[in-house]
């Protein structure tokens, strides 16, 4: 399903096709990237418009972010057509239920959720998303 939004300021807008589902990254990179929890949709096809700036925040990867409002736009595995997008930059946010969470054994301890999630340390993580 074909999925529209845009960042704080509007200049960045994206359609993407939405896996149908919402997971959460604990790592410390992500957390300083949003400033929290990454809360992401894993998308498709996407397309994004505007002042769009790219930071290759490790090898392999790298965070798209708004250059003129600061809006984290994506995280995108380099050689894949799979861009995390951020909850939040969505229009319709509706019918991706909460299904994973990662780098849990990175997750401070001030906060935890509460729905059920599949639930992955940092070393799990790389065993099933980096090295095959
Ligand atoms: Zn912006
Ligand atoms: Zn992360």
């Amino acid at each position: 399903m074909n999925r529209t939004g845009n960042c704080l300021c509007g200049q960045v807008t994206f359609t993407a096709e939405a896996l149908p589902r919402l997971q959460a990254c604990h790592c410390s990179m992500c957390r300083k990237w949003v400033g929290g929890p990454f809360m992401a949709v894993p998308c498709t096809n996407a397309k994004f418009e505007g002042p769009v700036q790219r930071y290759a925040s490790s090898e392999g990867f790298e965070r798209g972010f708004c250059s003129v409002c600061g809006s984290s736009i994506f995280f995108h595995p380099i050689d894949s057509d799979l861009h995390g997008i951020p909850i939040g930059l969505f229009d319709d946010p509706s019918g991706l239920p909460f299904k994973a969470e990662f780098f849990i054994d990175q997750k401070p301890d001030c906060y935890a959720f509460a729905d059920e999630t599949r639930k992955m340390t940092g070393e799990e993580f790389d065993k099933k998303f980096r090295n095959g």
